[in-house]
């Protein structure tokens, strides 16, 4: 555990409370009866933890004179008012950081990329300060404090620690993250797994509001997934669950950067497919957007490796349903752009793999521009700010 940043306490100092502000952030405005039902709490209970957020400008109560109270509780509609506070998200890919700024309702404000010149940690955490002050300065235009930053990246993220153990990507590994950017910032910094930055941004405000189960996975430079199990998002005894790009399908497949063969993203992940197509072509593509040029232009020998693709992924999906029977698996990423060459393969190899009624999840296509991957690592930050077990 690190020691917190001195900052503005939220008044949630219950998990209860902090359960009422996220049931009224995903689903207002909602007068408290409707909270409360959603919550699964007692009225009473909604009443006491909503005045001292009301007195403290988080939430507003929408005045309606007609409405007519129940019980003795007011039964006008709450909201969050997201102009109260600001918070920063940032996602790191192999060669870029998208930056937002996000208002407490999680809406951008505003948006900045930097590409990265090196992946190693001091230059990525000077990349970050720079763009983090950039908006800091875009912050101050509205008069309210910055009350925390997220930083999202991909491989193996200790949330709780502040760490990233490892990340394959930028060839991290152990590094105090959280602390580092601390540091140079000057906010209270959450770091996550960016797979699950976007799936609480999913659950919150996307495809999954509403939902109890479901799972978000994402192809690209790697394949990931998020769970969210009963309402909460899965981070795993170790911080690794939902690693469906280490499935391994097949035993007699390409090797894998972990060290195993034929792992989901040794087959469907962009690196994976570039090379593929280099084999199946004779063709020396350079990257993906190479690789995809050739399949869309009509190259048997590329479309057959994205169809391969198609088919580790919808294996890979029927194997997560299968495990925890989601209601619905969002398939993002920014390998979408190849959704029309390997689409049907996922469908029929998810249908092909699926047990019994695990097959009637809803397998929904959702691409995602990087900065809702940004936009996630904010949330992560708001849900840091407005957890009473705050890390
Ligand atoms: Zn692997």
């Amino acid at each position: 555990m690190r020691s917190i940043l001195p900052g503005e306490a939220f008044p949630a100092h219950t998990p209860a409370a902090s359960q009422i502000f996220t049931t009224v952030l995903c689903h207002g405005p909602l007068t408290r009866t409707e909270v409360a039902k959603r919550a699964g709490l007692s009225a009473a209970a909604v009443t006491k933890a909503v005045r001292p957020l009301i007195e403290a400008g988080y939430l507003v109560e929408d005045v309606d004179e007609e409405a007519r109270p129940s019980l003795g509780r007011p039964a006008n509609p709450v909201r969050v008012d997201g102009g109260r506070a600001l918070f920063i998200g940032l996602k790191i890919t192999g060669d870029e950081i998208i930056g937002v700024l996000t208002d407490l309702c999680c809406r951008i404000r505003t948006s900045r990329h930097v590409p990265l010149a090196a992946p190693g940690p001091r230059a990525v955490l000077e990349s970050a300060a720079a763009l983090v002050h950039e908006l800091l300065a875009e912050a101050d235009g509205f008069g309210v404090p910055v009350s925390g930053l997220g930083i999202a990246v991909s491989g193996d993220v200790d949330r709780a620690g502040g760490v990233v153990r490892y990340s394959p990507f930028l060839d991290w590994r152990d590094i105090p993250l959280a602390e580092l950017a601390e540091m140079t910032t000057g906010l209270p910094v959450t770091v996550d797994n960016d797979v699950r930055a976007l799936t609480v941004a999913e659950q919150w405000f996307g495809a999954g509001v509403g939902l109890s189960d479901f799972a978000v996975v994402t192809v690209g430079a790697g394949i990931g997934c998020g769970l969210v199990v009963h309402g909460r998002v899965v981070s795993g005894a170790y911080g690794v669950a939902g690693e469906i790009g280490h499935l391994s399908i097949d035993p007699a497949g390409p090797l894998c950067h972990c060290g195993n063969r034929g792992c989901v993203e040794a087959i469907a992940a962009d690196p994976a497919i570039v090379r593929a197509v280099r084999e199946a072509t004779g063709i020396p593509v350079a990257d993906a957007a190479e690789a995809l040029r050739l399949a869309h232009g009509g190259d048997p020998g590329a479309r057959e490796v994205y169809a391969r693709a198609g088919a580790a992924i919808g294996r890979a999906i029927g194997s997560v349903a299968n495990l925890f029977g989601p209601e619905r698996v969002i398939i993002s990423g920014e390998g979408l752009v190849a959704h029309d060459l390997f689409a049907d393969q996922i469908l029929e190899a998810f249908a092909a793999s699926a047990f019994g009624t695990a097959g009637q999840c809803d397998l929904r296509t959702r691409p995602l521009p990087f900065e809702e991957w940004a936009r996630g690592a904010a949330a992560t930050a708001i849900q840091s700010f407005i957890r009473s077990d705050t890390y």
